[in-house]
């Protein structure tokens, strides 16, 4: 049915390439490129399918893309590269009439600052050039749209109240590892909090705000308020909501090494002079933390996310949690990566695939709650991350 080109082989991409192979039905041609092509060759052979094609891209060059896109010709792009990247794929898909599809909105390297204003203003050329681009398909964003947009569907009149809650309850026994990239994932921490309260956004410090929340069958766990890309947008097409946050576990061990890293200014991402040379101390920290990828083995516990809402249904007040808990041995088991890539990977090939079979395809870019979340919720439960439901009890928020 469709041609896909993954760019980025990584933990998150390794999860969709796996997922992709695993739907042949609808991925007829399969490619993974990225800046080192080895990786990509390793990750089809842990595959075991040799039909899937390589190649090395830099994805910062928007003609050796454009090359890449014209040999290849895939319907769809799906970036599991880096946030850095967005916006030179979007500039070749643009080039070569493809189609695209990203989990995390795009991010400047020198600022740590990430909105959707740079790919919004994409929309236009998207649309004349009747091609679909699909923003934010991981699960938070992603999937946090999805459910958003389908209890919109189903179970309220009015969305009013939207907490997203991400724990990870995992343990991958060392001291201090990230469980995606690094650099994006420290960027993002550090930052200030910021939440939207009564049409305004409402600024914190980092990790100013926390709270114990409790999730299914993990329990209670200190939970921080973060700014999360995802807010922009739900809060923009779900107008009735009066307050939005995003909460995320994390464990003191954890904090206390973050709270070092920037102490000691290696989570500083401007350039320093070393020994002649000039290097980013994060982009340094990055070189000798463990690498996310090889976290899985020994990964165990799991991580439970969902979304905590409050609103009306025909002039009643009532509440809903929806959450998807996912394993990481299942994880590694499955695709020989933790819970946290496959919780990202999943979706990003959930979204292709609505794609390619006409359910998701609409000249513009999009966010992920402006689609029909039904069919994308009915895939959720085949391709390994079911989700549950709790009506009417009490949300702590
Ligand atoms: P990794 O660092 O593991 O992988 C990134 C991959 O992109 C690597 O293979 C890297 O190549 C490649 N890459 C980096 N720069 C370039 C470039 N210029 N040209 C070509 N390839 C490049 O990251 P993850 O897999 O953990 O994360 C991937 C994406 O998923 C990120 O954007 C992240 O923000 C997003 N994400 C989204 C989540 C969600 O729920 N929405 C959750 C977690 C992650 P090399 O190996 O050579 O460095």
């Amino acid at each position: 049915m469709g041609k896909v080109l993954i760019i980025g082989a990584g933990g998150v991409g390794t999860v969709v390439a796996h997922k992709v192979a695993q739907n042949a039905d609808v991925f007829t041609d399969i490619m993974i490129a990225s800046r080192t092509k080895e990786k990509c060759d390793a990750v089809v052979k842990a595959i075991g399918n040799p039909s899937i094609k390589t190649a090395k891209v830099d994805a910062d060059n928007v003609d050796e893309l454009v090359a890449l896109f014209e040999s290849f010709r895939p319907e769809i792009v799906i970036n599991v590269a880096l946030p850095y990247q967005d916006l030179t794929i979007m500039e070749a898909c643009l080039k070569t009439g493809t189609n695209y599809l990203d989990t995390a909105n795009y991010e400047p390297k020198d600022v740590a600052h990430f909105e959707y204003s740079w790919q919004w203003a994409y929309k236009k050329r998207f649309e004349d050039a009747g091609l679909t681009a699909i923003l934010g398909c991981g699960f938070d964003p992603g999937v946090s749209g999805v459910y958003t947009a389908y209890a919109a569907k189903h179970h309220f009149d009015e969305i009013q109240y939207l907490d997203i809650v991400d724990c990870n309850a995992g343990n991958h026994h060392k001291a201090f590892a990230t469980n995606f990239n690094p650099e994006i994932n420290i960027r993002e921490i550090t930052q200030n909090g910021r939440y939207y309260e009564n049409g305004q956004w409402v600024t914190t410090k980092p990790l100013e705000i926390h709270k114990q929340l409790t999730y299914p069958n993990i329990g209670p766990r200190d939970s921080y308020l973060l700014y999360h890309e995802e807010l922009e947008s739900l809060v923009k097409n779900y107008p009735s909501i009066r307050r939005a946050r995003f909460w995320m576990t994390f464990g003191q061990e954890y904090l206390t090494h973050l709270r070092v890293i920037q102490d000691i200014g290696m989570a500083r991402i401007d350039p320093i002079d070393y020994q002649g040379m000039k290097i980013v101390p994060l982009q340094f920290l990055k070189a000798v933390l463990p690498n996310p990828q090889d976290l899985g083995e020994n990964y165990d516990g799991e991580t439970s996310i969902g979304c905590r809402i409050r609103g009306l249904k025909d002039g009643k007040e009532h509440t809903y949690y929806i959450y998807n808990n996912c394993s990481h041995q299942a994880a590694y088991k499955e695709t020989g990566m933790q819970g946290v890539s496959y919780t990202t990977g999943v979706p990003a090939m959930i979204g292709a695939m609505m794609y390619l079979k006409g359910l998701w395809k609409r000249p513009g870019v999009w966010n992920v709650e402006e689609f029909d979340p039904d069919p994308f919720m009915e895939q959720l439960n085949k391709q390994g991350l079911p989700w549950h439901e709790v009506f009417d009890e009490d949300l702590e928020l």
